[in-house]
Order: structure tokens, then sequence, then C-alpha cells
């Protein structure tokens, strides 16, 4: 009973990203398009 308690707790708050729509962790950049805070973090093409 307790264990499946916690497991849901311990789930992290979902968003969906303005951006592309994929859901990301709150306060986390967006792993789909590096998106956070209306500005564009990571540059997911980036290619050097
Ligand atoms: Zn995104």
């Amino acid at each position: 009973m307790r264990r499946a308690y916690n497991s849901v707790m311990h789930l992290p708050k979902l968003n969906s990203c303005p951006q592309c729509a994929a859901p990301y962790i709150s306060h986390r950049v967006c792993p789909a398009c590096g998106f956070y805070k209306e500005r564009q973090i990571v540059s997911v093409k980036a290619q050097a």
C-alpha cells in the first residue's frame, strides 16, 4: 500500500512545452526542443 503511494509522489510534475507541445518536467529544459522559460536554452540540432 505505502509503496504504491510513494511511487506516485515520486513522479515529477509535467508541463506541456509552449514551443513543441511535448511534455517536459517543470523547471527543466524541454528534452524535445531545448526550450525553457520562453527561451531556447539548448540547441537540439546543434552540430559543430
Ligand atoms: Zn519543447
